[in-house]
This record gives C-alpha cells, sequence and structure tokens, in this order.
C-alpha cells in the first residue's frame, strides 16, 4: 500500500460540441472516488480560462480536485481509464489529465494558471511543463488539454463563486430540456442576492440551461452551498434527473480582465483592461456596432462595442477627452480591421464637458441672432441688436461616471454581474459534511 498523500487531479478538453462535458466527467469521477469512502479536501473546481481562445468547444472550463488518499496509484489508474473512456476524442477533444501530489500548490503552477487566464499559451510549453516538474500526466489527441489541466491545479482564486450543475439520465442526453420558467424566476426572487443570473427578467428568459447535447440539465451560480441546495427544491421540471455536484469556480469574478493590456500584452487573443482617454468620435457601423479609439501610455488602441452587448450606446456617447477604463478580448487583426479589443465593460472614470459653438441670443428679444456674413458678426433679425461673436454652450452628458455591464443576457461565464460589484467571496470553507454532492435515488 502507498503512504497517504494529498493527490491533486486536473483535466480538461474531454468534450466536444457534439457531446459530453468534463464536468460530467467530474461528477463521474467523484461518484466512484465517494463510494471508495476517499476523502475531499476542497470542493471541485470548475475554473474558466482566457474565453477568447480560439478553440474552446464553450467557455473554456477546465477542472480540479483535491483529495487524500493512501492509494494514490490505484486512483491514478481508474481516473485514466474514465478519461480515457469519457473523451469525445474521436470529435476532436484533447484530453488532458495532470496528476501533483502535495498539500500546497507551488507557484510555478500558479504562473501558468495565471498566464492561462488571460493569455495564449503554445501546448509545447504544457508538455514542457509536465516533463520539467517531473509529473505523472496523460493525454490523447495533441495534448491541449494539458494547458487546462495544470492550470486548473494552480488557480489562485482571489474571489470565488459555486455552480451546482445538475446532470441528466443517460437516456435524455441530446433531448429537449423542460423545466418552469416560473419555478426559475421564483427561485431567483427567493435566493437573491446568493445566486446569480438565472433568469433574465426584462427578457422572461431562463438563463440556467445549456442547450446543446451535454449532458448537464441546468447550472446554478451562487455564493454559497444552501442556497443552492435550497434552489434545486424550488427549481420544478418533470425530469427525473441523476444528481448533482456542487464546484467551486471563478466565474462570475471577472478576474480574466485583471491584468493590464498595453503595447507588450496586447497580442491576439489576450483579455485584459486598460485606463486612456478616447481618442477618436465614435463611429457606429452597420447593424449598430460601435468603434473608436482609446489613447493610453502614448498608444493608441481601437475599441468594439457590439450592439449584442447592450451598451453599445453608452460607448456612442463617449467624446474625445473622456476619460475611461475598458475590459475585453483582443481581437487579431484582419485584412480590414487593426487588432481591436472587444469590450465587455466601460467604466467612465471622468467626462469631458461637450462645449458647442452656436449664434449667440439677443439678450432683449431672446431670441437666436442671425450670421451677417463671414467674419462680419450677428445681428438679431427683430431688434437689430448686434453681436460679434458665437457663445459657447455646454450640451448635458447622456452618460454617467459609472460601470456599464453588457445586458445579463450577453454575460460571459466570467463576467462580474452588477449585484456582485466589488464583492469578495473568499470565506466559503469547505465542509465535506454539506451537501455538495448527490446522486438521487434510483
Ligand atoms: P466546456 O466549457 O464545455 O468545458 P471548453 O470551452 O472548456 O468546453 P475545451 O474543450 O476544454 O472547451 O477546450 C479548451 C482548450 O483550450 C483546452 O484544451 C485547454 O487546455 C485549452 N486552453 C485553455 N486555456 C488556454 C490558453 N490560455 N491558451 C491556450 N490554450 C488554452
Amino acid at each position: 500500500m502507498d503512504t497517504e498523500s494529498v493527490l491533486n487531479i486536473g483535466f480538461d478538453d474531454t468534450d466536444s460540441p457534439t457531446g459530453m462535458c468534463t464536468t460530467f466527467l467530474a461528477y463521474k469521477i467523484v461518484d466512484l472516488l465517494q463510494k471508495q469512502k476517499t476523502e475531499f479536501l476542497d470542493f471541485p473546481k470548475l475554473i474558466r480560462f482566457n474565453p477568447n481562445i480560439p478553440w474552446k468547444t464553450r467557455g473554456n472550463g477546465a477542472v480540479s480536485l483535491k483529495i487524500k488518499t493512501n492509494q494514490p496509484s490505484k486512483i491514478k489508474k481508474q481516473i485514466k481509464n474514465l478519461v480515457s473512456k469519457y473523451s469525445d476524442t474521436k470529435n476532436g477533444a484533447n484530453p488532458g489529465l495532470v496528476f501533483f501530489e502535495s498539500d500546497s500548490i507551488p507557484s510555478e503552477f500558479t504562473k501558468f494558471s495565471n498566464l492561462a487566464l488571460w493569455q495564449l499559451i503554445n501546448r509545447n510549453n504544457a508538455k514542457k511543463f509536465v516533463k520539467k516538474n517531473n509529473l505523472d500526466f496523460y493525454y490523447e489527441g495533441n495534448g491541449q488539454g494539458l494547458i487546462g489541466a495544470i492550470s486548473a491545479i494552480g488557480y489562485d482564486f482571489s474571489d470565488h463563486t459555486l455552480e451546482l450543475l445538475s446532470y441528466r439520465k443517460k437516456r435524455k442526453f441530446g433531448k429537449e430540456r423542460i423545466i418552469s420558467a416560473d419555478s426559475v424566476k421564483k427561485m431567483q426572487e427567493n435566493t437573491f442576492p446568493y445566486t446569480f443570473n438565472s433568469f433574465d427578467t426584462k427578457k422572461s428568459r431562463v438563463l440556467i440551461m445549456p442547450h446543446g447535447p451535454d449532458p448537464v440539465f441546468y447550472g446554478v451560480r451562487g455564493e454559497n452551498v444552501n442556497s443552492l441546495v435550497t434552489a434545486t427544491k424550488i427549481l420544478q421540471s418533470n425530469e427525473k434527473l441523476d444528481g448533482y455536484m456542487i464546484f467551486k469556480s471563478n466565474q462570475g469574478t471577472g478576474d480574466h480582465l485583471k491584468n493590464e493590456l498595453n503595447s507588450k500584452t496586447m497580442k491576439p487573443y489576450a483579455s485584459g483592461t486598460l485606463i486612456g482617454i478616447v481618442s477618436n468620435t465614435p463611429k457606429i457601423a452597420k447593424g449598430g456596432h460601435v468603434f473608436f479609439t482609446v489613447t493610453s501610455k502614448n498608444h493608441e488602441f481601437w475599441c468594439a462595442v457590439y450592439k449584442e452587448t447592450g451598451i453599445s450606446t453608452i460607448a456612442s456617447n463617449l467624446i474625445i477627452g473622456d476619460k475611461i477604463s475598458v475590459g475585453g478580448g483582443v481581437r487579431k487583426a484582419s485584412k480590414n480591421f487593426p487588432r481591436i479589443i472587444n469590450l465587455e465593460f466601460i467604466k467612465i472614470i471622468s467626462l469631458e464637458k461637450n462645449l458647442s459653438k452656436t449664434n449667440p441670443i439677443c439678450k432683449k428679444c431672446d431670441k437666436k441672432m442671425k450670421s451677417k456674413g463671414r467674419n462680419q458678426g450677428f445681428q438679431c433679425i427683430k431688434c437689430g441688436a448686434k453681436n460679434l461673436k458665437k457663445t459657447t454652450i455646454e450640451i448635458p452628458r447622456k452618460i454617467k461616471k459609472q460601470l456599464y455591464i453588457p445586458k445579463i443576457s450577453a454575460h460571459r461565464h466570467l463576467t462580474r454581474p452588477s449585484q456582485r460589484t466589488g464583492k469578495i467571496n473568499k470565506t466559503i470553507a469547505f465542509d465535506n459534511s454539506q451537501s455538495w454532492f448527490c446522486v438521487y435515488e434510483k
């Protein structure tokens, strides 16, 4: 028998657009480990990495587990078998699996993970990483999944949320999902502010259900275990589900935008934030998308705000001189466009006065004077009073000094919803007695 050790297990890229889901594989692995009475040291983690990388299936999520075991070799073998069995490699999955035996996570892991959150990493660097650190690993296909697998182990939370994912029975995979929209609305009302982004009240749309063929029935995001478990009791559906698992996550934290975009870091597909001054008048393109430039540290950056975000009107009301902070993902240059940041938020730091010159008003008649011709001043047509100069008026601004984020239906997994503004959740201690994992009775 091996000696007792702490085992970190990271895996990713087991799914394809046509099926499976890395979190479902995690559910299967946890089920197996629970049956063997394995001790869990933390929630399973569902970490979302850079949402702008081109080859993600959906939300660029990877999973890690932390357990205590005196049978690490046996467990590693079992997990390798499950990863191999459940990965949809025929349809393009490139699974990666990494084991790391230690209670503490070295800074190399954290650095790698931080980079995966906002930049593009070459998969050869992941292969070098596992070899250099002498890790036990496994991959299929091109090994792209190793990036998420390493990073999910190394993620250092500065804030976190939880997500309860419920899974369907196998015979239901690919079939339509039916849930009572009223129950979702009610659940959101009853659990606010401890759950978020479940129901779009403006559009009366359910936001907790995926639409693809994967095994997830719904996912409820929130701040603590009790609220999520309460939510499952309020939600109503006739479908008999297989079970659920609660993940600790960086969803809703906005963490992918915490790094600065500048002339060096603004590489294609990077995500981040910059502070600058609006340096040209925003242009509204066909379809309502808005384009403008921001100057920051003597560099000009192009920004795009798509109509679908619901904040394109905010962008169109910016003027030259406004100081703003913007965050988003870098789209690589194309034939027609330079490198551009697709904005995920606009925070207005200070607003320039919008001044405009206009013909003077006659003090006596309160009427706008008429120009007498070039450089000849102005005259009131009613009383004949004269004035030489135009007057300056201030046009009220339509936007305020505040943070503007996309509408709820345009949120990404990592978007920090407005109800989480300023919130840092570091306090949920893992408690194995809480119901973070459940397989319903057959
Ligand atoms: P789901 O959300 O359903 O789990 P997904 O969107 O996570 O699916 P994956 O199939 O996991 O899609 O594909 C993402 C791939 O990108 C993985 O192989 C992962 O290792 C890799 N990856 C993650 N972050 C980066 C990064 N910053 N640079 C390069 N590759 C990355």
